[in-house]
């Protein structure tokens, strides 16, 4: 008589997870994060310099943080 609810039973790990799997959480936390942001109002305002973040690039990259001086490689100039 087997049970169906097996604790020797391997569970998947986030860690196996695919990278369409591990992609799609991404997206969901930072969908999560922009949403916190718009609650404290503070979406659209780059959480590094403070500065508003241009509308064509919110278009773009709906749940980014911060603007696009901050986002260069470089960082601000
Ligand atoms: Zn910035």
């Amino acid at each position: 008589m087997g049970s169906r609810l097996d604790p020797d039973r391997p569970r998947p790990v986030p860690d196996m997870a695919s990278d369409a799997e591990r992609r799609r959480q991404l997206t969901i936390r930072r969908i999560d994060a922009a949403l916190a942001r718009i609650e404290a109002g503070e979406y659209g305002y780059c959480a590094i310099c403070g500065e508003q973040i241009a509308a064509g690039r919110l278009d773009r990259e709906p749940t980014t943080s911060v603007c696009a001086d901050c986002a260069r490689p470089g960082g601000p100039t």
